[in-house]
Order: C-alpha cells, then sequence, then structure tokens
C-alpha cells in the first residue's frame, strides 16, 4: 500500500469520474513543510500560526513573522499557502497576551475578537504577512468570523497596511486571496449572504469543523463527558457545510474544509458529494486521501446529496455513507 500510495506523491487529485480536488495540509511552524512536500500536499490549506506565538516569552516581532512566513511560502515554490491570522483564547492560552479569565473561554474573548481590539498585536500581523506574500501564492485566513462587520474590520485593517507598506516602497503581492474560517454557526446559516455581501470581499471560504460542531451541538469540544454529542456525522452539520458549500459556488468562489473532519475516510465521500473543492488535513492522511478519492465517483456521490441531508440521525448517515463506499 505504502509503494501505491508513493506513486501518487507528485499527482494531483482526480476522482474516478475525472473532478478535480485539491489536498493541502495543515502545519503549525515552518519545519512542518517538508512533511507537507514529502506526503504529496499541494498546497498549505491551514497555517496555525499562534504556535509562532505560544513557542515565544514575548509578542514575537514583525521581523520574526516575516522570516517565518515567507520560509514556508519559498518552501512551498507556486503552491498555494493559506495562512491564518492569530486565533488566541479558547483553548490556546499565550502567557504574555495578558488575557482576561473568563468562565466561557470558547465562548469569549478569542481570535478575531482579540485581535480587533488590540491592534498593536495584529497589525504587525498583518504587516509581516502582506511583506511575505512577494514570496509565494499566499491567501490570508481570519478565523472566528461571526459577523459580516468583523471580516469588514479586519479587511480595512490589512488593506490599510497594505497602502502603508507601499508608500513605503516595499513590495506587497497584488493577487492575495483573503478568505474567511467558517466555524460559527452564525456564518454557516447565513453564508448565502454572507457570500453575496461579500463578492467583491471574500476571496474563500474554509470550513473549521473542531469548532463548528462544538458550537452547533453545544458540545465542547474538549470535554469528555460530552463527547458523545460531538458529532461530526450529525444531519445539521452535513447541511451547514452543504450550505457553505453552495453559497460560495453560487458566487464563484471557492470552498474548503481544514478541520479534523477532511481527512476522516467516512467523511471524504460525503464531502465530495457535497461538492467541497479543498480539503485541509494532517500531512500523513494526505497520499491515503488522494488513493480514496480515486477510487471514487464523485457524480453518482452527488445523486446521493439530497438523501444524505435529509437524513435524521448521525448513526443513518454512517450507515448510508459506508454501504456507498463498500458497495
Ligand atoms: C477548526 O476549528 O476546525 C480549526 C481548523 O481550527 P482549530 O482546530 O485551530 O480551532
Ligand atoms: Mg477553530
Amino acid at each position: 500500500q505504502q509503494a501505491e500510495w508513493a506513486k501518487l506523491k507528485d499527482e494531483p487529485t482526480f476522482s474516478a469520474d475525472g473532478e478535480q480536488v485539491e489536498l493541502a495540509a495543515n502545519i503549525g511552524t515552518p519545519n512542518d513543510v517538508e512533511g507537507v512536500l514529502n506526503n504529496g500536499g499541494e498546497g498549505v490549506g491551514l497555517y496555525r500560526t499562534e504556535f509562532l506565538y505560544m513557542g515565544n516569552s514575548e509578542l514575537p516581532s514583525e521581523d520574526v513573522q516575516f522570516e517565518a512566513y515567507k520560509s514556508v511560502l519559498e518552501k512551498m515554490e507556486d503552491k498555494p499557502v493559506v495562512v491564518r491570522t492569530l486565533d488566541v483564547g479558547g483553548d490556546k492560552e499565550i502567557s504574555y497576551l495578558d488575557m482576561p479569565h473568563e468562565l466561557n473561554p470558547f465562548l469569549g474573548f478569542r481570535a478575531i475578537r482579540f485581535c480587533l481590539e488590540n491592534e498593536h498585536v495584529f497589525r504587525p500581523q498583518l504587516r509581516a504577512l502582506l511583506r511575505a506574500s512577494a514570496y509565494g501564492n499566499l491567501k490570508i485566513m481570519f478565523p472566528m468570523i461571526a459577523t459580516l462587520e468583523e471580516f469588514r474590520q479586519a479587511k480595512a485593517l490589512l488593506l490599510e497596511e497594505k497602502d502603508n507598506l507601499q508608500n513605503d516602497g516595499v513590495e506587497v503581492s497584488e493577487s492575495i486571496e483573503v478568505g474567511i474560517m467558517v466555524e460559527i454557526p452564525s456564518t454557516a446559516v447565513i453564508a448565502k449572504q454572507f457570500a453575496k455581501q461579500f463578492a467583491k470581499e471574500v476571496d474563500f471560504f474554509s470550513i473549521g469543523t473542531n469548532d463548528l460542531i462544538q458550537y452547533t451541538m453545544a458540545a465542547d469540544r474538549m470535554n469528555e463527558q460530552v463527547s458523545y454529542l460531538y458529532q461530526p456525522y450529525h444531519p445539521a452539520i452535513l447541511n451547514l457545510v452543504n450550505n457553505v458549500i453552495e453559497a460560495a459556488h453560487a458566487e464563484g468562489k471557492w470552498a474548503g474544509m481544514c478541520g479534523e473532519m477532511a481527512g476522516d475516510s467516512t467523511a471524504i465521500p460525503l464531502l465530495l458529494a457535497l461538492g467541497l473543492d479543498e480539503f485541509s488535513m494532517s500531512a500523513t492522511s494526505i497520499l491515503p486521501a488522494r488513493t480514496q478519492i480515486l477510487g471514487l465517483n464523485k457524480k453518482e456521490l452527488a445523486s446521493l446529496k439530497d438523501q444524505f441531508l435529509s437524513l435524521s440521525t448521525a448513526e443513518e448517515v454512517v450507515a448510508l455513507a459506508e454501504k456507498t463506499i463498500n458497495k
């Protein structure tokens, strides 16, 4: 099996009926890039930049960040690299950032909420990203977007820093895509309006199922006692995912997924059926996923879409998915 996977390392990803998708990897540091390339990653679908902050005793400077982003972009050559801006809070604590102690940190002051209130933290990251954009195929993604206003505010800061850099004669790419993570139900529910409203603003969606599941099911992703409710295959999740993909496609945008679900062999046929464009997973899952997709007929799976979306329980979804894969 290893030999079969190795043969697919430098191949694009096609379904049995010739439909192409992109298989990308989730990374935490520039050192992870080697593993992405060795495992046939077609891009980086999620660079979690918080590790840059967590592995430090003080705020990483703009230059330190620039070097890290540049190194990832250069190593990936022309392949797409989606960098997510700082996602602190929730389960990720950073001592020197002086975050308030909260009763419900997952529902609290985290990610984009923190960044928009702390421009001295956010702006240097945006500048570092913009400077690094000259060295590869950069896409910037904002985490935990719950409202349109948040996206607009974040994007305005980005454009402001772009102007500042260009006025200082610094080279910035003109083709940076700017997207959002869809990991809050409010955003998934009105994805259509988001895609329309953002027609000229948002370039892509990436579905963060790790958080989307916990918020939809009201089941803390860290709490063992309620883990039985943390159901990736719950029809509510499938319908939200479908909503996001349809909304993106209706406006000519792409939709990816960077939560754990994207690399799950039971979920892959479902996600292919729903039309997901980009699957971002741990590097070691890429070649198995490419092999699996090679054997799946996307059009056939898509014809089962309505049936999947109308099921009532996760158990029914898994049963139908398994019947479909094994037939
Ligand atoms: C997610 O929420 O699905 C995600 C990819 O982000 P994180 O796991 O870092 O919260
Ligand atoms: Mg998340």
